[in-house]
């Protein structure tokens, strides 16, 4: 179970531009996808949702996509499920220092809110409104990558 201690215990406050962290939510169902300049670049896809299913603790649950979040029904990409950021990270746009955790820029590529269709171990479904992500995207568990790998994929709207 990943969890905030994680994103804690990898970064140092005193050198990083990124937040430490607040679990209160925002009372909106808020996602972020930023594209981050890390050594190989990638874009990370965070929903406001409870660290456990129905719990208290309010994160962002965050997964790096290599290829970006499709914008097309039929395309799958490769999710790796990554530790639970803050809520306050979604608003985060700058420039992680050289030598600390995730060196590199970080800028927000789409970020709106979403409704929660499904959320277990092996799934989740959401319906995206976001200024370039819209509709409805799916994330299944796979368990390649060391449990960690997930497929995401945007699907065609419900009749
Ligand atoms: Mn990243």
């Amino acid at each position: 179970m990943v969890s905030l201690g994680d994103y804690q215990n990898k970064r140092s406050f005193d050198k990083t531009p990124e937040p430490m962290g607040s679990t209160l939510r925002s009372g909106l169902n808020r996602f972020v996808v930023q594209e981050h300049h890390a050594s190989s670049r990638h874009f990370d896809f965070r929903l406001e949702l409870p660290a456990e299913v129905g719990g208290l603790n309010w994160v962002l649950k965050s997964w790096a996509v290599p290829k970006g979040v499709p914008t097309e029904v039929g395309v799958k990409r490769l999710a790796i499920e990554v530790e639970d950021h803050p809520v306050d990270y979604i608003d985060f746009e700058g420039e992680i220092p050289e030598g600390q955790y995730g060196a590199g820029r970080v800028a927000i590529f789409d970020s709106g809110t979403f409704a929660l269709l499904k959320r277990d171990a092996k799934e989740v479904e959401v319906i995206l409104d976001g200024t370039i992500l819209k509709g409805r995207y799916v994330l299944i568990h796979t368990g390649f990558d060391k449990g960690k790998g997930w497929l995401i994929f945007k699907a065609k709207d419900k009749e």
